[in-house]
């Protein structure tokens, strides 16, 4: 029975939700046997619970001063220690910009292999088979671990959770972990965009593009968000113009997104921009072109002005909402 370990991601004092889905990866990894957590950083004590309460059987957490805010030195120092001690047969981390900066760190001190990105797992036999994109998410490969540590990256919002047992309950331990010659340290963190839902994590997300012709124009599309419950992203010409933050930016560039739901307003569809888009679940398309290549990928489609059509839409979710 293999014993399997989860690194957790702490993001502005919350777990991450790839957290419980990699935890969900690890149980149908480890078959009855061991999943344990890892959590780094302030307040790791105090959200350990909520692994357990994810599946997880225990939980290993350090408050450490110099693992207060991820750095590549620190978090590696950290996670092979643990390695080290608890000798496990897997290893997974959520695959977002820390656990794509850390991965490969450790991979390489631990000489193993890694499998990034994975989109789904499944177990035949005495092989874990990692689903994951390629070519920009136009293709899938299967890959298997022939040798050694079970190491995979998980992409946010694609292996689902196991449902919240309030009443599980596990050890959580606090590890001692030596943490020395640290080449960087965090001076301070400036946040670019204010609170909101994450857009790597968001399950809706309305995305506009260089159609949406302004800063003012996002407003429309923040409405239709906020109608949802979901977070607003942006194609790089929109980001190019200014309309918009570069932290919007979704694509091969920017960010990676697999929401259940993407309503790209004024988007051409370039290959760059659906490369971070084309695995949402449902993608709906509202261009003035009829030629426009996002209605090739969109589920729905509706040739118009997105300034009469996304102010509809505001108006049709509203009410749907109060009745
Ligand atoms: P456009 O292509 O100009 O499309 C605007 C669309 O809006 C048009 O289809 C038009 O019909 C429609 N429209 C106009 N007015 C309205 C209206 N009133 N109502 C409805 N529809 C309207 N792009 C990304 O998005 N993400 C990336 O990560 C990225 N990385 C790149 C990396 C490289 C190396 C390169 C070379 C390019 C990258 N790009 C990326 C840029 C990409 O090639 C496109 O230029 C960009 O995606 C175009 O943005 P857009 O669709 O908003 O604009």
């Amino acid at each position: 029975m293999p014993k399997v370990l989860v690194l957790g991601e702490i993001r502005q004092g919350e777990l991450r939700n790839v957290s419980f889905e990699a935890i969900a990866a690890a149980k149908q990894v480890a078959k009855g046997g061991e999943v344990v957590g890892l959590l780094l950083g302030e307040n790791a004590e105090n959200l350990a619970k909520q692994m357990i309460q994810y599946g997880a059987d225990r939980v290993l957490v350090s408050e450490h001063s110099d693992l207060q805010a991820y750095t590549p030195d620190g978090f590696t120092q950290a996670v092979l220690q643990v390695v080290e001690s608890e000798k496990p047969e897997g290893l997974f981390i959520g695959h977002t910009s820390i656990g794509k900066d850390l991965a490969p760190r450790i991979a390489a001190k631990l000489k193993s292999g890694l499998i990034s990105d994975a989109v789904n797992l499944e177990v035949s036999g005495d092989d874990v088979v990692f689903t994951r994109p390629i070519y920009s998410g136009k293709a899938f490969e299967k890959k298997v671990v022939t040798d050694g540590l079970l190491f995979g990256t998980i992409r946010p919002n694609n292996i689902n959770p196991l449902e919240k047992d309030e009443a599980r309950s596990g050890d959580i331990t606090l590890v001692d972990l030596e943490i020395k010659n640290l080449r960087t340290i965090i001076k301070e963190i400036v946040r670019k965009t204010a609170s909101g839902i994450d857009l790597s994590e968001a399950k809706i997300i309305v995305s506009g593009g260089r159609g949406v012709k302004s800063k003012e124009g996002f407003k429309v599309l923040q409405e239709l968000a906020d109608a949802l419950g979901g977070a607003v992203g942006a194609s790089r010409g929109a980001c190019d113009a200014d309309f918009c933050d570069y932290a919007m930016q979704i694509g091969q560039t920017g960010k990676v997104v697999t929401p259940d739901l993407y309503i790209a307003c004024g988007i051409s569809g370039a290959i760059q921009h659906v490369a971070g888009m084309s695995n949402s679940k449902v993608i709906v398309a509202i261009n003035k072109d009829p030629e426009a290549n996002i209605f090739s990928i969109a589920e729905y489609g509706i040739v118009g002005d997105l300034f009469e059509v996304v102010p509809l839409l505001v108006e049709e979710f509203k009410s749907v909402a109060v009745n």
